[in-house]
């Protein structure tokens, strides 16, 4: 091994800071084979050292690496192929934000695992034996390419073969493609998530899953694209992993400085939160109070409970609306994926190999080998999932929802690929009719194309009626025009005198699509809640909801309503007591609580049919 030109510094470094962690790797070697180190302690160590580890890693890595394989033991054993990995690397960079000047840099990546392929040997020494004078040539192995021998290295031979690839002789390595892409709480307004190919090697093969919250240290490097006409100018990105860390805490990602706290507190005291809250979601979308207190209580979300024989009861909180076209469902589905800290959308009839859940598939990425892949409800994981056409799943989609909907977990097997992938998540889907508009007169579950034991897994379901109503018709009509002016106006605003726009046309239209809070705070209010606020029940409350069920259970006794009222109506009740206490931040669900909960659920349950 030549000395190489840090060498000996990261020694020094390495037996001053992780003499401790050194000799644990030189006990458990080889069933361990990497320490690691905080990018903070080298730092301090040496600053110079710590940026040129930024700038070059391609000269750095292998000289810490260096370092560890040659510390003198106190034990005899060899650590040849021991590895430094190097986390909290502060040069944090955005997926989307990746350009060529950080090319050959060590950079950080922050996202969601959406593909992992199969763990698979990857050679990195290939030893070819020539068949004429059995001299064995060793040849290490590049990135994109196998690499034969020109020649025999024997100079008494020096042929060109032929050679025969020694499997035992060879060096393999475990390997392993990653796709990352940006997590849902980072994107803004909806945006696409970019993705970033990674290559995970040895000991970090093998150790994520598709849905997983990671941060990926690596060194960022390009690969050049290849056409039918031969080599593109262009490249492609590809991390080589250095090391991976979870990140996987709820909300952690939205930053709730102490002053954001002050106003979130002073907001729960405002004895109309309640009302503030249902009336900042979809201000641009008129009436649907009943809708929109519900989507205010999804947002919220129940508390996921762990029962003492292991068992996990979900906390989030499902919902359906199904109804006729154009009665603004897609809309709302839209907005709250905007809203929620953790929103992600899909359409049922999406094109996506990995559907809604979650596939095995073969695809570029894994060259041949099989591929997991995380679907919307993976990605959407402690989020709110919005599934739009929920009528046009795939029947693979709609049996895989049944165990997504109440485990909150995805299990994958297929082509030697097993796997449980988690989708704690909240669903909220529309779904059309299949005849075009709404039959009042016939049951949901036939109409949209969704097996009863599916739909009984929603917490509410929505019946939204597109009934042509005079005084109804004009305020919508009204409401929507003015909406669709506000924008404009408010842009014009800065020159009103010159538009001939007067102050109080522009403040009558900002009305109608302002909402109460601003969603910005209204993200952290929720984030808030959901950290802190774990309520319990109160026997008032309690007693009310028993008491509804049984009322429920026996109206649906002896008929067949296409939604049967189950032990889930109660488990759901609960959820939604817990929501609302959680509005005004309140570890108390109180018999209000209880009581505009049954509220809801009942005019719920009313136009499904159960009365
Ligand atoms: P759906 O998904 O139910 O078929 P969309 O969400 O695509 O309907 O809505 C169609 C259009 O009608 C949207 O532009 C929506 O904003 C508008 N719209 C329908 N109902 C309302 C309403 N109550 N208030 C405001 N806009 C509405
Ligand atoms: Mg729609």
């Amino acid at each position: 091994m030549t000395e190489g030109k840090w060498d000996e510094k990261f020694r020094t470094f390495l037996k001053k800071y992780y003499w401790d962690s050194i000799l644990q790797l030189a006990n458990d070697y080889p069933d361990q084979r990497s320490i690691y180190v905080d990018f903070s302690d080298l730092e301090i160590f040496d600053r110079e050292l710590a940026d040129e580890l930024l700038l070059r890693p391609d000269e750095v890595l292998p000289c810490a690496d260096n370092a560890l394989q040659s510390i003198d033991l106190p034990i005899e054993k060899s650590m040849d192929s021991a590895k430094v990995r190097f986390v909290r690397i502060p040069n944090k960079v955005p997926n989307r934000d990746l350009r060529s000047k950080h090319l050959l840099q060590l950079v950080a990546i922050e996202g969601m695992i959406r593909k992992a392929t199969e763990v698979r040997p990857k050679i990195v020494d290939a030893a070819f034996k020539c068949m004429r004078c059995e001299h064995v040539t060793k040849i290490p192995q590049t990135e994109l390419k196998f690499v034969e021998p020109l020649e025999c290295e024997n100079d008494t031979c020096g042929r060109k073969g032929p050679f025969k690839l020694e499997i035992n002789e060879s060096v393999f390595i475990d390997a392993q493609k990653l796709q990352v892409q940006e997590s849902p709480e980072n994107l803004r307004g909806g945006t696409q998530p970019q993705s970033l190919d990674v290559d995970a090697e040895d000991d970090l093969a093998g150790i994520v899953k598709p849905g997983d919250r990671v941060v990926i240290n690596g060194v960022l490097r390009s690969h050049q694209r290849t056409t039918r006409e031969g080599k593109s100018p262009f490249y492609d990105l590809v991390l080589h992993a250095n090391s991976i860390e979870y990140t996987d805490q709820e909300f952690d990602e939205l930053d709730i400085s102490p002053e954001d706290e002050e106003q979130i507190i002073a907001l729960s005291r405002n004895p109309d939160i309640y009302h503030k809250i249902i009336k900042s979601i979809a201000p641009s979308i008129y009436g649907y109070e009943d809708v929109k207190e519900a989507l205010s209580l999804q947002l919220f979300s129940g508390v996921a409970k762990h029962l003492p024989d292991g068992s996990r009861v979900r906390g989030d909180i499902h919902m359906l609306f199904v109804g006729d076209p154009g009665v603004a469902k897609s809309q709302m589905l839209r907005y709250m994926v905007k809203l929620a800290p953790r929103g992600v959308f899909a359409s049922g009839k999406s094109a996506s190999s990995s559907g809604l859940t979650a596939a095995a598939v073969k695809d570029d990425l894994g060259d041949g080998r099989w591929t997991l892949e995380a679907g919307a409800l993976v990605m959407a994981d402690m989020g709110i999932a919005a599934i739009d056409e929920m009528d046009k799943m795939s029947s693979e989609d709609k049996s895989a929802l049944h165990e997504a909907m109440e485990q909150q977990t995805i299990s994958v097997a297929k082509a030697g690929i097993l796997a449980t992938l988690k989708s704690r998540c909240a669903l909220l889907g529309a779904a059309n009719p299949k005849y075009g508009r709404f039959d009042r007169y016939e049951g949901i579950a036939q109409q949209i194309n969704m097996p009863p034991a599916l739909m009984s897994r929603f917490d509410m379901i929505f019946v939204l009626l597109d009934t042509p109503n005079e005084e109804m018709d004009t305020k919508i009509a009204k409401h929507i025009l003015k909406s669709h002016y506000a924008g404009e106006l408010s842009e014009q605003r800065k020159n009103i005198p010159a538009s001939g726009v007067s102050q109080e046309l522009v403040d009558e239209h900002m009305e109608v699509v302002k909402p109460d809070i601003d969603p910005e705070l209204m993200r952290k209010y929720v984030a808030y809640a959901r950290r802190h606020i774990y309520p319990i029940m109160e026997d008032a409350a309690r007693e009310h909801l028993v008491k509804f069920y049984m009322d429920l259970r026996k109206m649906g006794e002896g008929k067949d309503s296409p939604v049967p009222v189950t032990a889930r109506q109660l488990e759901a009740l609960v959820r939604l007591a817990e929501a609302s206490a959680r509005v005004r931040l309140s570890n108390v669900a109180t018999l209000d609580d209880a009581r505009k909960t049954t509220r809801i659920v009942y005019s719920c349950l009313k136009q499904v049919g159960v009365d």
